[in-house]
């Protein structure tokens, strides 16, 4: 009997990297899988990213910071065996660069605030080389003869999310997971004795299944029917980013680029992801005339040539974000609920990662280990389980919220 008629295994809630991920992963594993997405499959957050595979790069101070550098480095550590076996499956690209990354500081205080980095990736045994910046230039000839200082993280490199997205969607469809596009999930259902039944769509039709996986990003915590002691705290970063093109082909860049205030992705193909703002604007998704100018102004000081490309897009996406920065992978409160959300500024990095996590977790084979402790769901106090509550029904196009004029961009980062 074909796979859809039968009753799914597992519900995914979200068809965004993650979502995606864990179906292939959960449907290699035997079980019977359907995805809900609301849109098209891969038009969220993950369309966004840069694709930067970078835990060198972004390794942070702290408890949380150690914690997102060791999923970051193991994740990073499944990413080539995971692009090839994906790439043989759907038989396209994913657009892997193993090319490295360059931090880049352009005076004498940024170049200061570089070389603390530089010691405290040496603290912790991560791959970066101090360069001066005529080494800099000869590694990347595109950069501006003003930088002060750079770091060369030769192990830091990228992919391209929307090839991946595209991927894994054939390799899904190839595999018989159900993928229902344009059917979101209202709420989950849950059974007198405390287990979840199933879904319900915003057209009100029900489907039952053991086990829910929420995946639906930033909107993870706007589903009904969870008790409030199961809620998770997901609320959105905004982050806007330029597609560039450039019209003689690949070649100005190599390396992703990091400065500062943002970042110059190259990829294979002669197009560039520059970013990205992120700002504190709950659900706002408009695309705003001084993002574009204060990422090219910045970008345009340390490598002039962007000048000269080609503008494709300026487009925006809500970064799945935590109180700890660190995501949330495992089972809920509620028995047969699984969250795989959070993932903030690392959602591409960590797909490999979560997937097998998840599926581990579906099987019943994943050990609780230390690592996944810290991304449990239980680990957020009563008064931090209140999330922004997306738009209700959900997102749409015809009532995004007013642009807000005069807020500054807060900072900039993945
Ligand atoms: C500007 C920017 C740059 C970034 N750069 C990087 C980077 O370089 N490297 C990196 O690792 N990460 C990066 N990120 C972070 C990364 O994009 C996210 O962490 C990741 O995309 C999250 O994936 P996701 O699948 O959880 O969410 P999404 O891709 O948003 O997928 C969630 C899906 O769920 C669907 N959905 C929501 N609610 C429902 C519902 N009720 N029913 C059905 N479907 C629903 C949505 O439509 C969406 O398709 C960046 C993010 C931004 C914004």
């Amino acid at each position: 009997m074909p796979t859809r008629a039968k009753r799914p295994d597992v519900i995914i809630i979200g068809a965004g990297i993650i979502g995606l991920a864990v179906a292939w992963r959960a449907r290699q594993r035997g079980m019977r899988v359907t995805v809900f997405e609301r849109e098209a499959a891969g038009s969220g957050t993950s369309r966004v990213a840069a694709g930067m595979l970078a835990p060198v790069s972004e390794v942070e101070f702290g408890e949380a910071g150690a914690r997102l550098l060791e999923l970051g480095l193991r994740s990073a550590a499944l990413w080539p065996a995971f692009a090839s076996e994906l790439e043989a499956a759907s038989r396209q690209s994913v657009g892997l660069l193993r090319t490295g990354t360059l931090l880049v500081a352009r005076d004498a205080d940024e170049a200061r605030a570089l070389e603390r980095q530089l010691a405290f990736r040496g603290s912790l045994g991560l791959n970066a080389t101090r360069v001066r910046p005529s080494q800099a230039r000869e590694l990347e000839p595109a950069l501006a003869p003003t930088i002060r200082l750079a770091l060369d993280l030769p192990d830091d490199h990228s992919v391209d999310p929307r090839l991946v997205l595209a991927a894994l969607r054939s390799a899904c469809l190839n595999d018989e997971v159900e993928l229902r596009e344009r059917a979101g999930v209202s709420g989950v259902l849950v059974s007198d004795g405390g287990a979840i039944t199933g879904v319900e769509l915003h057209a009100g039709e029900r489907v039952l299944a053991p086990a829910v996986v929420v995946a639906a990003g930033t909107w993870s915590g706007g589903l009904d029917g969870l008790p409030a002691e199961s809620r998770i705290p997901v609320r959105p970063v905004k982050g806007q980013t330029l597609r560039l093109r450039d019209p003689a082909g690949p070649g100005l860049l190599r390396r992703a680029v990091r400065f500062e205030e943002g970042y110059l992705v190259p990829r294979a193909d002669g197009s560039y992801v520059l970013g990205g703002t992120m700002e504190e604007r709950g659900f706002d998704e408009a695309s705003t005339a001084g993002a574009a100018y204060e990422l090219l102004r910045d970008c345009h000081e340390l490598v002039p040539g962007v000048s000269e490309l080609e503008i494709a897009e300026l487009c925006v996406g809500l970064r799945p974000a935590t109180p700890d920065n660190l995501p949330v992978i495992g089972a809920g409160a509620v028995e047969g609920l699984v969250w795989a959300t959070g993932h903030f500024r690392n959602g591409i990095l960590l797909a490999p990662l979560t997937a097998e996590l998840v599926t581990g977790i579906l099987t019943a084979t994943q050990p609780n280990d230390r690592l996944l402790a810290a991304c449990a769901p239980s680990r957020f106090g009563e008064a931090l389980r209140r999330p922004e509550q997306p738009p209700a029904p959900a997102r749409d196009q015809d009532e995004a919220p007013a642009r807000r004029r005069n807020g500054a961009r807060a900072a900039v980062g993945l």
